[in-house]
């Protein structure tokens, strides 16, 4: 019998780096949180041992090139599950968008077949298990507002009571994460958050102390490579926004605010500037 397991949307409020391990392989401290946008993963247990996957988008992966299948494949083996599992995901987190999809179904896949399989493992072991995957999918497995350090494994859930809407913004080009990081000169890092003035932010739900420190170092590299990333920076914040920031390694843009009123005013002005607008709350995952 088939079940669906979400997959939400991540963002980042804040990137730091605090150095570097190898090439692609960085010391991160950031803030993220998840949101209700969602990929929904589709999870059908097989009689023979096979992993298959399909998607609805036909440009993405669907063999051991993609994130889910190799979320499937690691389960399986380190387990050795004799019964297989097909994967159909259904795609709307726009990809290589900084948004994470790839490691959040990844993630909804290690979640979903923990269930499925009876593994009863935890969250943690989860995650430690998916850094291999990429330094996202630790996060992913809990999907919830959350400060993460070290390679990405380290994940702190955090609290705020601050109502917080975002309206995201995708322009219509994509960024390959790995250039980005592969080109990285740390002597160069854009302007740094204050990460630990930023969590206190959320704990103390001191928002003007929140938007304030909504920046991310990966942006100088992606925004000189692609200039209207600024430019929509600037047009979210002219429209109201009280923060404007860069998720992942972009290309997407967010604007923070704390009212709807005003989320929705900013969400309809940028309609006029790019196609792919979203107007998004913060989503906690509980329980699929
Ligand atoms: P970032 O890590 O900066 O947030 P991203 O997560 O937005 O980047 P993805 O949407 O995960 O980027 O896609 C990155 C690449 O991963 C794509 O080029 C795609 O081909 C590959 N990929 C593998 N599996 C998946 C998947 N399940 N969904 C989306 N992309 C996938």
């Amino acid at each position: 019998m088939e079940k669906v397991f979400l997959a939400p949307a991540k963002l980042n409020l804040s990137i730091d780096i605090l150095g570097r391990v190898t090439t692609n392989i960085f010391k991160w401290s950031m803030v993220v949180t998840s949101l209700n946008l969602f990929d929904y993963i589709h999870l059908t247990p097989r009689q023979d041992d096979q992993i298959v996957v399909t998607t609805d988008k036909n440009y993405l992966p669907k063999d051991h090139r993609n994130l889910a299948y190799q979320a499937a494949r690691i389960l399986q083996r380190k387990y050795q599950i004799k019964q297989g599992v097909s994967i159909f995901i259904e795609k709307h987190i726009p990809v290589a968008a900084g948004l994470g999809g790839g490691s959040s179904d990844a993630a909804a896949i290690l979640r979903g077949l923990n269930q499925l399989w009876r593994l009863n493992l935890s969250e943690q072991y989860l995650a430690d298990l998916s850094l291999a995957l990429d330094e996202d999918v630790p996060y992913c497995v809990f999907s919830r507002l959350a400060h993460v350090s070290g390679q990405g494994n380290i994940v702190r859930p955090l609290q705020t009571d601050l109502k917080l809407y975002y309206v995201v913004v995708k322009p219509d080009f994509s960024v390959s994460t790995r250039h980005i990081l592969r080109g990285l000169d740390l002597q160069k890092l854009g302007y740094r958050p204050d990460t630990r003035q930023l969590i206190k932010a959320l704990k103390e739900n001191n928002y003007p102390l929140l938007t304030a420190q909504v920046r991310n170092v990966l942006e100088t590299t992606t925004g000189q490579q692609h200039p209207e990333i600024g430019y929509l920076k600037q047009k979210l914040l002219q429209f109201g926004a009280d923060a404007a920031g860069m998720s992942g390694s972009g290309p997407t843009v967010f604007g923070l605010c704390h009212s709807y009123s005003r989320a929705k005013h900013i969400f309809n002005s940028m309609r006029g500037f790019c196609e792919q607008v979203y107007l998004l709350r913060p989503y906690q995952l509980t329980n699929d």
